[in-house]
């Protein structure tokens, strides 16, 4: 249930501040762009990355939510001496290991998404015990009031002066930024640390069910340090880190690690398939004798068997490595303010709906993913976040919990059938080639879009129909609101078989893909459907349509997601572009698959028009940065949004073709 504390202005506010101030980010980027390099450098160490990628989603398939595999590995730790916890609850874990802790006083830890996920830190200091983290990015966030940016490199958007500054403060001692001083000094605070204690925690990268096996991966061996405390190693992880084998596994760790530094290896892979033990007097067994005696593995749950039952099973594929951060437009632009605690960005904001509820999903960003998809390129197991954000935000609005300006237009649909509450289409026409669906934005916003590629039609002689069409549904599938798009589907498909035509083209993106993967799931839609640059191609070859000399000029093309991630087309607009003599047409470094969201879509420009606009500039860069003098591209809502930015000339492809051609 929503508890309707978390409303547009308090969203708006939340992102106010990284929209505004973009210090943060400069040095957050700098880290990305490093990994970034880093991968491609490390490129050649992964010749078989593909098969790599594929066989791990297949063991993530197999081996989360599969009951058998957790009782093998539960059955297998145990037989290995671990004492074994399944915590249904974060406060069953927090209590369990409350417990476990005892009367000790000092606790170290190590990085561990699932132990920011209960809360383990503040729970324990409220229980007077003191708790440091001992990977230097954990132990800088918990030295200052910030909140960690990415999985692996909690602080990597803090500067060398953020640092000096926040060890200054907690040290008492006037401290130079240098990076490597900085260093040397939190390795002495948090080695101090470690020796003084008894009991380490640490979470685990995989639970391993064969063997019965934990293991942890780590650049800085504070890991080792930390398991080795002689009185107990307290391992807290999560029922998804489930692997067949060390095999498995291994594979994970190598992909994890590649992706989030661009490392090929990490330096320390820790396996601990037991505690320390000897018996090499006299067969005397004797626990603990350099390490821990005891080994505790608590293996928390907290809502993750309801979303794998609720059809969320590949959200929890995740491995953590926070590789779909780096080219997600919006963490781009608000940084880890989309997502929360150690989950960041659109995966983690999915996923807190299960771990957190509703509520912290809603404040966290379920609503600012514009379902650009960019993250499933990016993410080694394929997680695209669009689909769950969609998913979300349909129980979202069946539980009444729909933002008053999403309210708004859906109400115009209802209403006017269109989202700008617009008179009904009436401009009508009978033809048989071919239907032209123009869309909501070419019908009521970017009418030209809509008028140029009837021009064309007309110049190429190609008999179409224009109908009285309803608005195609996207925007309410976007925001959550399935069952309108249904109605609107029926409406638009009985209306475009009664023209005879078999053919129908789309000068939106947006509509294409509504028609193309939704409209199939209510019924069967038995048409071509293509985008006007694709159906123009075809004319143009057939000579139906030709084009005459352009101005010198360097044009570039942004894909509009809608088309390119989620439809797979990239090569029809681009060939149009080139074979107009003349033009210079030049690629942006983000293109197709890799192409950077305009930041228009899934409702965001409507709700978050700022966070809209501060994408849009991103891409506007990106064009810059090749000196490109326009951007075209195939997509009503891209264009407008990045007009909207006022810094570049922006047209749509159907204004080039009418412009150029005879
Ligand atoms: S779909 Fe796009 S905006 Fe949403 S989380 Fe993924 S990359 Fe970010
Ligand atoms: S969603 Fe994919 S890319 Fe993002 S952290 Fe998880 S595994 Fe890595």
């Amino acid at each position: 249930m929503y508890s309707r504390v978390i409303t547009e202005d308090y969203l708006k506010n939340k992102i106010n501040g990284p929209l505004k101030n973009k210090e943060k980010l400069i040095a957050l980027r700098k880290a990305f762009n490093t990994t970034r390099d880093r991968q491609n450098e490390n490129k050649v160490s992964f010749p078989d990355l593909s098969e790599r990628k594929e066989r791990l989603k297949k063991t993530r398939d197999f081996s989360i939510g599969n009951k058998e595999l957790l009782a093998q590995a539960i059955n297998n730790f145990e037989k290995n001496g671990f004492r074994v916890y399944y915590a249904n609850t974060k406060i069953d874990a927090l209590n369990f290991i409350l417990k476990e802790i005892g009367d000790e006083k000092l606790i170290v830890k190590s990085k561990s998404n699932v132990t920011k996920e209960i809360g383990l830190h503040e729970h324990l200091e409220k229980n007077g015990i003191k708790v440091i983290e001992t990977d230097l990015g954990d132990y800088i966030i918990q030295l200052s009031t910030e909140k960690p940016a990415h999985p692996t490199g909690p602080a990597c958007h803090l500067s060398r002066h953020d640092i000096a500054k926040i060890f200054s403060d907690a040290f008492g001692e006037e401290l130079e930024p240098d990076p490597l001083v900085l260093t040397k000094i939190g390795r002495e605070k948090i080695r101090d640390y470690i020796e003084k204690s008894k009991i380490g925690i640490t979470g685990a990268n995989a639970i391993c069910a064969e063997e019965g096996a934990a293991i942890i991966i780590n650049n800085e061996g504070n890991i080792n340090l930390v398991q080795m405390r002689e009185k107990k190693h307290i391992i807290v992880t999560s029922i998804d880190k489930l692997y067949p084998n060390i095999e498995e596994a291994i594979n994970m760790l190598k992909l994890c690690t590649y992706y989030a530094t661009g490392a090929s290896i990490t330096s320390y892979i820790e396996i601990i398939a037991g505690i320390s033990k000897t018996a090499d007097i006299e067969k005397m067994l004797f626990k603990g004798m350099q390490g821990p005696s005891e080994v505790v593995l608590v293996l928390l749950d907290n809502g993750r068997t309801e979303a794998f039952e609720k059809g969320y099973k590949d959200l929890f594929y995740c491995i953590g490595c926070g590789n779909c951060l780096l080219d997600c437009p919006v963490y781009y632009v608000l940084g880890n303010e989309y997502g929360y605690k150690g989950y960041l960005g659109g995966r983690g904001t999915s996923a807190s709906f299960f771990l957190e509820g509703p509520d912290n999903a809603l404040e966290n960003g379920l609503f600012f993913c514009t379902t650009c998809n960019n993250c499933e390129i990016s993410c080694p197991v394929g997680i695209g976040n669009a689909e769950y954000s969609e998913k979300l935000r349909e129980n979202a609005s069946s539980k009444g919990m729909i933002f008053p300006t999403h309210e708004h237009i859906l109400q115009n649909i209802k209403k006017y059938k269109n989202p700008f509450g617009g008179p009904s289409t009436k401009q009508l026409k009978e033809g048989n080639e071919v239907v032209y669906f123009r869309g909501c934005m070419g019908l009521y916003r970017e009418k030209e879009i809509a008028d140029s590629t009837m021009k064309i039609l007309e110049k190429a002689n190609v008999s179409y129909a224009l109908i009285d069409e309803v608005c195609c549904g996207s925007v309410a599938l976007r925001t959550g609101n399935e069952k309108i798009a249904r109605e609107l589907a029926k409406e638009n498909l009985d209306k475009i078989k009664q023209t005879g035509a078999k053919t129908v083209i789309f000068s939106c993106a947006g509509c294409l893909r509504t028609f193309m993967k939704d409209y199939p799931k209510y019924q069967n839609v038995n048409l071509e459907l293509l985008h006007s640059s694709q159906y123009f191609l075809e004319i143009i070859k057939l000579g139906r349509l030709k084009l005459k000399d352009g101005k010198k000029q360097k044009i570039t093309f942004h894909d509009p997601c809608h088309m390119g991630r989620h439809l797979k087309i990239y090569e029809e607009p681009r060939e149009i572009i080139r074979r107009i003599p003349n033009i210079e047409f030049v690629e942006m470094k983000r293109s197709k698959e890799d192409s950077r969201c305009c930041g228009a879509g899934g409702g965001v420009k409507s709700l978050f028009g700022d966070l809209s606009i501060s994408m849009a500039n991103e891409r506007i860069n990106d064009a810059n940065e090749i000196e490109a003098e326009l951007i075209v591209s195939t997509c009503p809502f891209c264009k407008r949004n990045l007009k909207d930015t006022s810094k570049m000339e922006i047209i749509d492809l159907s204004e080039l073709i009418l412009e150029y051609s005879i």
